[in-house]
């Protein structure tokens, strides 16, 4: 028996319903700080001016921020399971980590990058074959620039990897993983236009940049409970994805913690 088939947990679905919202929230309080400006000056203008664009920042920068629309952190159950979420793939990693998975009856969901898929269709479809579910990732994965695209390019990052990806596997996936966990004003017209909600996380150890598994995984216990989601990487160029995995498959074995996939749950 495995993991999955033991425990079944759902997550809540959420396609963001009003995309737009942002601009006429921007429209209503540029008027305002203009009407403050010319009325009271910069000693004002300014301030306020600072003041309202803080939240798009927030917004942008900050991966659970819910300024533009939905973004699922984490799951809701008193059971021990958690929700492992693998980004960046597929990669030379991908083999082993679903070897390791298999291992322990252990369930994950690869955020894929849309160019790499094309690159190697194969593994995206024995990742499906053995189980795991598959997300959007992004076709280019463009880690410096992804919270700075404008509407043309950030739809085609979407939509790119939704079409590799069904085309690949038949069906087109149901999340997205932002680039580096950013977002911007123009995320979210494309998530509702393909019927996808956005996943953050709740726990993570730094593993695509740090290539300690030991201090990675440590750094992910802190942040253990039930319904968390985990953040993880493959492909990373320090080596150490593949033991990272092992290792905190490893403790949640110890720890009591089953690895499985959700069922999206429209609400
Ligand atoms: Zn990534």
């Amino acid at each position: 028996m495995t993991a999955s088939s033991a425990s079944r947990i759902d997550a809540p679905h959420r396609t963001p319903r009003r995309p737009q919202a942002w601009s006429l929230a921007l429209l209503a309080s540029q008027a305002a700080v203009a009407a403050l400006w010319w009325r009271y000056g910069a000693t004002v203008g300014l301030p306020a001016m600072l003041a309202t664009h803080a939240p798009f920042w927030w917004g942008t920068l900050w991966p659970h921020s819910r300024v533009f629309g939905p973004v699922l952190n984490r799951l809701t159950t008193d059971e021990r399971l958690v929700w492992l979420t693998i980004d960046d793939g597929p990669s030379d990693d991908t083999s082993a980590i679903l070897d390791a998975l298999d291992a322990h009856g252990a369930k994950a969901t690869f955020f894929l990058v849309g160019a790499r898929a094309t690159a190697r269709p194969d593994l995206v479809r024995e990742i499906a074959r053995r189980g795991h579910g598959v997300g959007n990732h992004s076709s280019t994965h463009p880690a410096k620039w992804f919270w700075a695209l404008g509407p043309v390019r950030m739809r085609r990052e979407i939509a790119d990897t939704q079409r590799i990806l069904s085309e690949i596997l038949g069906a087109p996936p149901h999340w997205f993983r932002a680039v580096v966990g950013m977002s911007n004003p123009f995320v979210n017209a494309v998530l509702k236009s393909h019927g996808l909600a956005r996943v953050a996380w709740s726990a993570r150890g730094f593993d695509g940049v740090a290539g300690d598994p030991a201090r990675a995984v440590a750094r992910i216990e802190r942040d253990l409970s039930p319904g968390a989601i985990v953040l993880l990487h493959e492909g990373a160029t320090h080596g150490g994805n593949v033991e990272t995995i092992r290792l905190l498959l490893q403790r949640l074995d110890g720890l009591g913690y089953r690895a499985v996939v959700p069922s999206p749950k429209k609400d």
